[in-house]
């Protein structure tokens, strides 16, 4: 099970990890907060003559297709948006919403699909979206109360506990890698700034990598169902294909429970189950 905040985090995190185990068999659901309501079009070759909630929720069934996963099981909030702007404090919103009552929506679905392993954000949320944080908290409740009886018992459902809890965690090894390839293909200067000292998670945090290159073509076709949050002047539309197919090719998680004790990279998710 994977619990994140906007339709195409699920992709752009962990898109790969999900449509491998999909494609080993392995049950995989998606659970995310919001529908993206707060979301702008970054693709300026696209009409919005409809709300941004549906064109993201037909792009958010469109990944799950490609990634052959089921849901989206949608929790029901509204997109929080960028950090200080409005929208944080709309009284629907998933930054405001109550820990409890969040976190049982996701121990109802843990409890419905009894997954063994479970996917979200790690603390900092990827680069501090505030839902981003939110669905790290929301999951991180719900995964120690899932299976305990006396948590949500008006339920109804039966308590179950996954076995693992992992957070998605680019390391910062892979900016770097990233914005030496920039300044190699002469991409760096323009668009967003790129300061790989400022993105991703302190190296020794990962403690798992998998690899999905068999995958690789399901995860780009992924990308390319969230047509309208793909920037024309984004990372990914800066380096050639080649180059992000190589950086694609590797997924990266901090595993949080059970605790890591050995100095190992594991590199599957199910080690141990
Ligand atoms: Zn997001």
């Amino acid at each position: 099970m994977a619990v994140f905040a906007h339709p195409d985090d699920e992709t752009f995190g962990s898109g790969g990890t999900l449509a491998r185990y999909a494609a080993q068999g392995c049950r995989v659901v998606l659970v995310t907060a919001t529908k993206g309501e707060a979301g702008e079009i970054q693709d300026p070759s696209m009409r919005a003559d409809e709300p941004i909630m549906e064109i993201r929720q037909r792009e958010l069934k469109c990944a799950c297709e490609v990634l052959g996963i089921e849901g989206p099981v949608y929790l029901g909030y509204r997109d929080s948006g960028m950090r200080g702007t409005p929208d944080n404090d709309h009284p629907s919103s998933f930054h405001r919403a109550d820990l409890d009552e969040a976190a049982g929506k996701v121990v109802s679905a843990m409890r419905q699909y009894r997954p063994q392993v479970v996917i979200t954000f790690e603390p900092g949320g990827g680069y501090g979206h505030p839902d981003h944080i939110k669905a790290h908290h929301v999951t991180a409740r719900a995964f120690r109360a899932a299976g305990d009886p006396a948590c949500y018992p008006e339920q109804g459902l039966a308590p179950w506990q996954p076995s693992k809890l992992y957070y998605t965690a680019l390391p910062r090894r892979m900016f770097r890698a990233m914005a030496e390839r920039m300044r190699q293909e002469g991409t760096d200067a323009g668009g967003q700034p790129f300061d790989a000292e400022k993105m991703g998670m302190p190296d020794e945090l990962i403690t798992t990598e998998i690899d999905v290159s068999a995958v690789l073509d399901k995860k780009v076709e992924a990308f390319h169902c969230h047509r309208s949050q793909l920037s024309p002047h984004g990372v990914i539309a800066r380096l050639s294909t080649e180059s992000m197919s190589e950086f694609m090719r590797t997924e990266y998680f901090w595993r949080a429970i059970p605790e890591v004790s050995h100095p190992n990279v594991e590199r599957d998710l199910f080690d141990g189950i």
